[in-house]
């Protein structure tokens, strides 16, 4: 049996924009709604529920907008227990990497990289525990390493002695070089 998602309640009015995006009719009115829904189909469907701003045009009606949809993907990866496509967006901001160049180092495609970030698709479990190993520094530059003919050179204040020690032991192409400022 299908299950169906509790009824959305208006919480309180919210600052939005002035004019309807569809039709550009002044006047639009911005609510905080409570918006249950059913992720998953059958019996493994369960209700997630996320508070949206629902936008109110006097002409269009209501409608939600890409906000909405965000806060929806959001609250499916957090129910997936996975990063959301802004923590994988800052995964790479940390390392300043473009996606072409993550995917160079990590091995995962570029395209599934920019479909994870603008919530196309969410990432398997096995990606999702690989993204998040990457964001302790010392993995990383293992990854890099793994990628690169070259020795991956890094600032010696990113890693403890204990990690750099270990590093050098795994015998990887590693050196620890001064950054030019
Ligand atoms: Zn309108």
């Amino acid at each position: 049996m299908p299950k169906v998602a509790s009824h959305p309640t208006a919480l309180r009015e919210l600052d939005g924009p002035d004019t309807c995006d569809m039709c550009g009719t002044p006047g639009l009115k911005t609510e905080l709604v409570r918006d249950p829904f059913i992720y998953g189909a059958g019996d493994d469907g369960v209700e997630l529920v996320v508070e949206i701003p629902v936008r109110t045009c006097s002409s269009c009606g209501p409608y939600t907008d890409d906000h909405a949809e965000d806060i929806r993907h959001d609250e499916v990866c957090r129910h997936l227990g996975v990063l959301t496509p802004a923590e994988i967006r800052e995964l790479r901001a940390k390392y300043d990497l473009s996606r072409a160049e993550l995917a160079r180092i990590t091995g995962l495609g570029e395209s599934s990289i920019g479909r994870w970030e603008t919530r196309e698709i969410i990432q398997n479990v096995g990606n999702d525990r690989y993204l998040r190993l990457l964001r302790d520094p010392a993995i990383f530059l293992l990854a890099k390493s793994l990628a690169s003919p070259e020795p991956v050179h890094a600032d010696p204040g990113v890693l403890p002695p204990d990690r750099v020690a270990r590093l050098r032991d795994s015998g990887l192409h590693f050196t620890l070089q001064p950054v030019a400022a």
